[in-house]
């Protein structure tokens, strides 16, 4: 079959051809419908090291219909249309017990990985899902459409929920980066809480897409923004950073008020400066990954409800190398979706 790899530390991305795979016990096999481009990945090709062997199938936002499954599996039909539930875990330990995989206790020592992100990923025309546990069938959601609600979605919606307590009638929220996943957490701010949210990008694009999703003003993220958001607000009750860059991170503690919670979810490497009498009273900063399975759930049901929608581009599976560098250079709208097999 054919699937989207990264071979060695450096390198691009590049369509090959690997053995079909087929599902040992407890396994399952999809057929990929559809899978997302994250700039999670874009993050790890960069990285001198990578903490797990290559090549590597990338992908980590999937959806395929079930086309074979391993010894033992049961309550699945053949042909179904499932999401994948990206960060496994080992199922057992008590954050995994909670439905909280991506906090799993024991995944590193037992050397589980996400799919695309250790394990092969669902940029390719079949994917190994480990248990079907993982699988959220999508019950008539169209797969293409609603794909990155696995990690686009998922993500802003395990950051916002954490949030809500904080934004009562009256407050506001600022999304920083309203990329993939900027421009859902403005949808799911929008549908979940009365905040005014305001967006801030660096791109005139990115900030369209912002207003037009829901955002009740986009600004551009410069070294005035801090001032012009504070001057709007006197201070946010929450700020979610999706760039998480050193400059990013400054701004939004700088525009954040007291009591404030604090989401840095890009995976820029910036480091947000907190203690006593450094920046507002009572000012909480957390650095969330990804969500957890009843949360994907969730998410999907917002979707069903008609209140999130992904902007979507799409791509052949021998273009994705081409999406990819599209989106390092800052000029996917939206999220990039690829069909393995479209
Ligand atoms: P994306 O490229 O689609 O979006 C990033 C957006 O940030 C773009 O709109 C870009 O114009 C904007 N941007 C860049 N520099 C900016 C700046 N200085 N100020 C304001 N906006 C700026 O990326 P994505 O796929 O949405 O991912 C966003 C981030 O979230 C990445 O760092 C990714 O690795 C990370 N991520 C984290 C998790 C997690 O669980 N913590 C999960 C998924 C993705
Ligand atoms: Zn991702
Ligand atoms: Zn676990």
């Amino acid at each position: 079959m054919k699937a989207v790899q990264y071979a060695e530390v450096g390198s691009a991305p590049e369509v090959v051809t690997v053995p079909d795979p087929e599902p040992g016990p407890g396994q399952v096999l999809l057929k990929v419908t559809a899978a997302g481009v994250c700039h999670s990945d874009i993050a790890v090709m960069s990285w001198p090291e990578t903490p797990f062997p290559l090549p590597l199938t990338l992908g980590h936002e999937g959806a395929g219909t079930v086309e074979a499954v391993g010894e033992g599996v049961t309550g699945l039909e053949l042909g179904e249309s499932v999401a994948v539930y990206g960060p496994w875990g080992c199922g057992t330990c008590l954050m995994c017990s909670r439905g909280s995989e991506n906090y799993c206790l024991r995944a590193g020592e037992l050397g589980i990985m996400p799919p695309g992100l250790g394990a092969p990923g669902a940029i390719a025309e079949y994917m190994l899902v480990d248990d079907p546990r993982h699988l959220v069938p999508l019950k008539g959601l169209d797969p293409v459409q609603n794909v990155s609600l696995t990690d686009a979605g998922l993500t802003p919606y395990h950051a916002i929920k954490g949030a809500l307590p904080k934004l009562v009638p009256g407050s506001s929220a600022v999304v920083i980066g309203t990329g993939g996943l900027g421009h859902v957490a403005v949808q799911l701010l929008r549908a979940l809480s009365p905040a005014r949210v305001i967006a801030l990008d660096v791109s005139k694009e990115k900030r369209e897409l912002a207003r037009k999703v829901g955002a009740h003003e986009a600004l551009p993220s410069d070294e005035s923004a801090a001032e012009k958001v504070r001057g709007l607000t006197g201070g946010v009750e929450a700020v979610f950073d999706f760039v998480g860059i050193q400059q990013t991170v400054e701004l939004a503690t700088a525009v954040a008020g007291v009591e404030s919670d604090v989401l840095l979810v890009g995976v820029g490497g910036g480091v947000a400066k907190v203690g006593f009498g450094i920046g507002p009273y009572d000012m909480s900063v957390r650095a969330p990954y990804w969500g957890s399975r009843s949360e994907l759930i969730e998410v999907l049901e917002l979707a069903r409800a008609g209140v999130v929608d992904v902007h979507v581009e799409t791509y052949g599976i021998d273009e994705a190398p081409k999406a990819y560098e599209r989106l390092h250079a800052g000029k996917i709208n939206g999220r990039a979706v690829i069909l393995p097999n479209g």
